[in-house]
């Protein structure tokens, strides 16, 4: 059955957002004391709360925890970063490959990793993709494609294979890297341990000669000679976006991983120019391409990642001040509620300044258009939101509460 569909929705997650109290802002956490008329102004017209992501008490990685927001049981789905890593680079990733994210590194001639990110290489990368992309090992084909910098992503595909396998990474420079080994006893994570570690003789070798190399050498820059694989994940079957909620869904992200999930999702996704998953990301570019996007999708899946990195930094009064940015450009926002379509925002999980890191503290979240109940909530914050109208809840029952207030709810008995 398709609805007809009257509301559109803007699913906005700024990742990392929430926080706790900082003493660089006299006890307030960023967003609280961030100046948000516009955000403030959401929380005014709209529903807002508190949310554990996956459940009280559960830290939650950025990868689950956009499962859970788009109302996918991570427990049930989440098989390793690997596959949206892949799928975000733009590689089509089908259910039951194999796929791993890697770093292009530097290491020298007794084993050990000089540098984990060959020198944060930033071109010539798509030239040593293209020296492994297509290759075929043991009857199971290889596909390779560079991301920014040193990443990219690696995807196995044929019979037989497992992603029970232990990384080569030892997230350390001046360590040996780490032998590929199977983490359990089947004939499958043998047959993939001896493809990885031909994959790497291979690349070491073709890596030696490439042109790439050469200019480095002649700069004096780190070679880029081998391969750091990890996050080997089996591409789970998603059921997609549309086919679980009737609704033309799209993503505008700047990192790979949100892009990723959205694709593994059945989404479509927009690349904005200037959109680099980073505090210089241009924001306001895809706040512009999110709103146009509603022209022609249902839901609009906006995600700005900045507030994370300055959390995992410890960076208070950054946090504050790159919220005030984010308040400035969604001031589209407020008119997307004023003439009755949804607006939702929220972050993925807390990344207190003081810890450095993502905590389990659950994140407010404003639901505002629509007939939404409207509480007496009038500014957007984590104390603030934790006197609103959706009091707490878990992340997995955000996308059935959204689409309830779309007037798209299914109703349960007679
Ligand atoms: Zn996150
Ligand atoms: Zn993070």
């Amino acid at each position: 059955m398709i609805f007809t569909l009257y509301m559109k929705t803007v699913f906005f997650i700024a990742d990392g957002m929430a926080d706790l109290p900082c003493m660089e802002l006299n006890g307030l956490t960023p967003l609280e004391a961030a100046k948000t008329p516009n955000m403030d102004l959401i929380a005014k017209k709209g529903i807002s709360g508190l949310m554990d992501i996956i459940k009280p008490g559960t830290v939650p990685g950025s990868d689950v925890a956009h499962l859970a927001l788009f109302g996918l049981d991570p427990y049930e789905y989440y098989t390793g970063r690997g596959p949206f890593e892949a799928a975000g680079l733009g590689l089509d990733v089908y259910p039951g490959d194999i796929a791993a994210r890697v770093n292009f590194a530097t290491r020298n001639a007794d084993g050990i990793v000089i540098d984990r990110r060959a020198g944060r290489i930033r071109e010539g990368t798509a030239e040593l993709a293209n020296l492994l992309d297509g290759l075929e090992i043991d009857g199971v084909k290889i596909l390779f494609k560079a991301g920014s910098e040193h990443r990219s992503a690696l995807i196995l595909r044929g019979r037989g294979l497992s992603d029970r396998i232990q990384s080569n990474d030892p997230k350390k420079e001046g360590k040996p890297f780490y032998e590929v080994k199977a983490l359990e006893d089947t004939d499958s994570a043998k047959k993939t341990v001896n493809i990885i570690k031909k994959l790497i003789k291979i690349a070491e070798e073709k890596f030696l000669s490439a042109e790439v190399n050469k200019r480095r050498v002649e700069a004096n820059q780190l070679l880029a000679n081998t391969l750091l694989i990890r996050g080997f994940g089996q591409a789970p079957h998603i059921p997609s976006f549309l086919q679980r909620t009737n609704m033309k869904s799209v993503c505008v992200a700047g990192g790979g991983l949100y892009k990723g999930v959205a694709a593994l999702l059945g989404m479509d996704v927009i690349d904005v120019p200037g959109a680099t998953g980073g505090v210089t990301s241009d924001i306001e570019m895809k706040v512009k391409y999110a709103i146009e996007a509603l022209d022609s999708y249902d839901f609009v899946f906006l995600h700005i990642k900045g507030t994370d990195n300055y959390g995992h930094d410890g960076n208070a009064l950054g946090k504050k001040e790159f919220i005030e940015k984010i308040d400035k450009v969604i001031e589209p926002l407020v008119k997307v509620c004023e003439r009755g379509d949804l607006v939702v925002i929220t972050s993925d999980h807390s990344t207190p300044c003081i810890a450095k890191d993502h905590t389990a503290d659950p994140v407010p979240v404003i639901i505002a258009g629509g007939d939404v109940r409207i509480d007496d909530v009038t500014s957007f914050g984590e104390r603030a939101c934790a006197k609103g109208g959706n009091l707490r809840f878990k992340g997995i029952h955000l996308l059935s509460i959204i689409l309830s207030a779309m007037g798209l709810g299914k109703k349960f008995g007679a």
